[in-house]
């Protein structure tokens, strides 16, 4: 059966015809691609057709899809039985090698996704501080919970009632929900701020700083297209954060074990409190984390008060996926030098296509992370990321699509590159671009 059966499939019986609304083709139209198996690279469609894969499920791989280490543990682990809901020795590997990665982080808690990291980080700072609000900026996206669901970027942005809409910063707190169905309670303890602009936080700490219990952060932004922060910014939260007596939680869902071993935490030398962790931990299964200092995570059930508890946490398929891929990671030395290397001469490449073919293209890369913006400046904040042109966009996605590339169907999103996307490959997506610039252009 060909794909336009299979949509029409989907949409009688699934919303959207997907169960995530960024695999809808909604903000480039057409017709979603329906993969049918991966490997390394490349990923195939129902009808055979072969696409150089630069969403890597949303940044969840590292090492291609279907790695043979990833590939071999999964099979093994589920041999042994899928779930147990008892503590596995493997937990205890994967909680080990997370500390021993991230700076910050002495205790772990496993959960399913990131959404529920961040969902039990932000419950776990409120019950430590004894506050209410949570400092959150525009155009990050922390998963669905009810009060991250506020001006957040990525799908809600698109999908979601007033998420698109222009933002309202005024150091207010009436801030809407993205959604309909969150209720302005949850949304109302949630406080904007513009990223990369450090003055909304002061302001906002200098109105309300000894109710807010923590400032949550992407420390690279990558759900408005890949924004840096400016020097400075991460230092000045820790910062702000610090003096006031809140905690600094680093979403790290996206830059966890991309970025660099160490996450962003270590790349940019700012340690959090908190780290909020999902994709890569999980090698490609559902899984996600939250960690930090031992007094922090001590105040978890059942050792300390703050409750949070998952049938299938710690699920042992997902944590041999996890592990496997962290084990890959770390075995082969300058892994990340490697990936760098290659993600640099690729933006290079793909600048330099653009130029040829007179597009207004920026290109941000860090790490094996790259982001594409069709305007003059690479944005700086979720206001500036709005204004790249999405019809650009559009036609650029399905022009690569047509020369088998495959992009993410929506322009606030990122390029995620792995280990298997060697130069060859990368050569394919620049030569690709070549083209594709000129049809957007
Ligand atoms: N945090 C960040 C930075 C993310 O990018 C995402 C998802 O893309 C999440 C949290 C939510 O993770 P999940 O989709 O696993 O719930």
């Amino acid at each position: 059966m060909e794909t336009p059966q299979w949509w029409e499939r989907a949409r009688r019986v699934m919303p959207g015809g997907v169960n995530s609304p960024v695999r809808a083709f909604r903000a480039v139209g057409g017709t979603p691609v329906f993969a049918a198996r991966g490997e390394g690279p490349y990923v195939w469609d129902v009808s055979g057709r072969r696409y150089v894969d630069l969403v890597q499920s949303w940044g969840a791989l590292i090492l291609g899809h279907a790695h043979p280490a990833v590939v071999e543990a999964v099979q093994r682990a589920a041999a042994s039985g899928t779930s147990f809901g008892m503590p596995t020795t493997a937990e205890v590997e994967l909680a080990e090698l997370i500390a021993s990665a991230l700076p910050s982080v002495e205790m772990v808690r496993l959960v399913n996704s990131g959404t529920e990291a961040v969902m039990s980080a932000v419950r776990l700072s409120r019950a430590a501080t004894g506050r209410r609000y949570v400092v959150k900026f525009e155009g990050c996206y922390h998963g669905h919970s009810d009060a991250m669901l506020v001006k957040a970027g990525s799908g809600a942005a698109l999908y979601s009632a007033g998420g698109g809409a222009a933002p309202t910063w005024a150091g207010a707190t009436s801030v809407s929900p993205a959604s309909p169905g969150v209720s302005p309670g949850a949304a109302g303890e949630t406080l904007l701020a513009r990223y990369n602009h450090l003055e909304d936080v002061e302001a906002l700490f200098s109105r309300w700083g000894q109710e807010i219990a923590a400032v949550i952060v992407e420390p690279v932004a990558a759900n408005m297209g890949v924004v840096l922060p400016k020097p400075g910014f991460l230092e000045g939260l820790r910062a702000i954060t610090r003096r006031n007596g809140s905690l600094l939680i680093f979403d790290e869902v996206i830059t966890g074990f991309r970025v660099g071993w160490s996450g962003a935490q270590g790349r940019f030398g700012v340690q959090p409190d908190l780290t909020c962790l999902g994709k890569i931990m999980g090698g490609g299964l559902p899984a996600g984390a939250y960690a930090g200092r031992r007094e922090l995570m001590e105040l978890v059930a059942p050792q300390g008060p703050v409750y949070q508890a998952g049938t299938l946490s710690g699920n042992p398929i997902a944590v041999a996926a996890g592990l496997a891929t962290l084990r890959e990671l770390q075995r082969e030395e300058g892994i990340y030098e490697c990936l760098e290397a290659r993600a640099r001469r690729l933006a290079d490449g793909l600048r330099q296509a653009a130029k040829e073919a007179g597009a207004c293209v920026s290109v941000v890369q860090v790490g094996a992370m790259l982001g594409l913006s069709f305007r003059a400046q690479a944005p700086q904040d979720f206001t500036e990321a709005q204004e790249g042109d999405a019809g650009a966009y559009a036609r650029f996605f399905h022009a690569m699509l047509e020369r088998g590339v495959h992009l993410a169907p929506a322009m606030l999103e990122a390029i995620f590159l792995s280990t298997a996307h060697d130069e060859r490959v990368t050569g394919e997506v620049t030569e690709a671009a070549r083209a594709a610039f000129a049809a957007a252009a």
